[in-house]
């Protein structure tokens, strides 16, 4: 695709363009190609840029300009009040000029081991809408106003970071349901989607029918399905003869998080109810956030273990994919926490413990008392949450939060699949990527 533009639309296209990466071709004083052929992520910073009404808003007030040698900073007073300061080698270093910056990657090309800590502007003014700098290494570099406005340290990350949590009062009719159809044919139901489970960490899509492969249809409306050891989807059912996994049983499993033999360990589980038993097979679930902030309250001895000393774990077997052998091992504590403390992920895979431990014989018991404790919780009355899936229905629940499990169900003599769950992983990096794809916020 090639647009060609002229004039006044020329101008302002080329302001965006310019701190956005499209590759440009002047091609005459009045004319700019803009080749978008080669990469559609070029119309998609376009599109999120024209989104963007901050960074495209003209500044109709003239800032204060004033370069302060002593905090090392460029100042502007916006209005009178906002005063946002720019750190010398921080500005240089975001001079997006085509020496600095290549356009069509939207990656910085200058080499670390060229960087002057000590740089600093000979002189800088504002002009029409941007503010250009002459620095001491004699590069001149231009910046819009309507990008320095938004100037902070530290910068604002993504403001959807809250999470509800939930206890027994989270029963199915509670828990939010979406159509798998509106998902498939509307961004913002994704959208909406991909938040819930942010938010609650667990949540409902119904309408998938029983078809096997809408769950792959399903993770590929998010990016592409996180391929694990099970392969890239798996179907959930019970093999009486030579089952590979407790969840190919009609045994009863405990609560646990997935996969926790990875070192990455997947970040969303989806599960499809193709077909369910009659007897028993109900799905449980508890909030291990909710659980472990508790616990902290109540005994935080105990969370200091959960939190400190790291678990083995393992698992061995036939890879989905490859068809060769895996034997997969990590180490990790229940509660991993923050930089700031918050709880980050939760992670409990019991019957994969690795029988050699990862801890001195001293502390042994310790953490086995430590590890039922949370175990214990879990299955506490007000925490814990039981409902039965539907065919058509699937339950997504955030691996690194929310533990799952089922009850036990009886397989009649000469039925092969009273239980049909098909399952996949999608990662949370892919989800909150698509999520910004589709609701721009500002992140350069
Ligand atoms: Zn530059």
């Amino acid at each position: 695709m090639l647009i060609m533009l002229r004039g006044l639309q020329r101008i302002s296209i080329y302001n965006i363009l310019r701190w956005r990466a499209a590759p440009l071709v002047l091609t005459n004083p009045n004319r700019i190609r803009i080749d978008i052929s080669s990469n559609s992520q070029y119309l998609k910073r376009l599109y999120s840029s024209v989104n963007n009404n901050q960074r495209n808003s003209v500044i109709t007030d003239r800032p204060k300009l004033n370069i302060d040698l002593n905090s090392e900073t460029i100042k502007l007073v916006f209005d009178d009040v906002s005063v946002v300061q720019c750190p010398f080698v921080w500005l240089r270093d975001n001079c997006h000029c085509s020496n600095c910056y290549e356009l069509s990657s939207g990656q910085k090309q200058n080499l670390l081991e060229n960087m002057n800590l000590d740089i600093h502007p000979l002189n800088a003014t504002i002009k029409d809408q941007s503010v250009i700098v002459n620095w001491s290494d004699e590069h001149v570099s231009e910046y819009p106003l309507s990008w320095l406005r938004d100037v902070k340290f530290p910068a604002a990350t993504d403001p959807e970071d809250e999470r509800r949590y939930w206890g027994s009062e989270m029963t199915k009719s509670k828990v939010s349901t979406f159509s798998f159809n509106e998902i498939m044919s509307d961004e913002s139901s994704l959208h909406s989607w991909l938040l819930s489970l942010h938010t609650d960490g667990i949540n409902i899509v119904n309408d998938l029918g029983n078809d096997d492969k809408n769950l792959v249809r399903l993770a590929n409306m998010v990016t592409h399905p996180r391929t694990t050891c099970h392969g890239v989807d798996f179907g959930i059912k019970p093999n009486t003869l030579d089952p590979t996994n407790l969840g190919y049983t009609g045994n009863r499993l405990g609560l646990h998080t997935d996969l926790v033999y990875y070192s990455f360990v997947p970040g969303v589980l989806v599960l499809h109810c193709i077909t369910m038993s009659e007897d028993g097979g109900l799905s449980e679930f508890a909030d291990g956030f909710k659980v472990a902030y508790d616990l902290q309250k109540e005994d935080p001895e105990t969370f200091d273990v959960l939190s400190r000393v790291p678990l083995a774990y393992l698992d061995d077997g036939v890879h989905g994919m490859s068809k060769t052998n895996y034997i997969l091992m990590d180490q990790k504590p229940i509660i991993r926490l923050k930089e700031n403390g918050e709880i980050k992920q939760i992670s409990l895979g019991y019957p994969h413990l690795n029988s050699r431990m990862s801890v001195g014989i001293e502390d042994v018991k310790k953490v086995y008392k430590a590890m039922k404790t949370f175990y214990t919780a879990l299955y506490k009355e007000e925490n814990l949450v039981s409902f039965k899936l539907h065919p058509g229905e699937a339950v997504c629940i955030d691996n690194t939060r929310i533990l799952h499990g089922r009850s036990k169900f009886t397989i009649p003599h000469g039925c092969q699949t009273p239980r049909h769950v098909q399952g996949i992983y999608i990662d949370w990096d892919e989800i909150y990527s698509r999520m910004r794809g589709i609701r721009p916020i500002h992140v350069y």
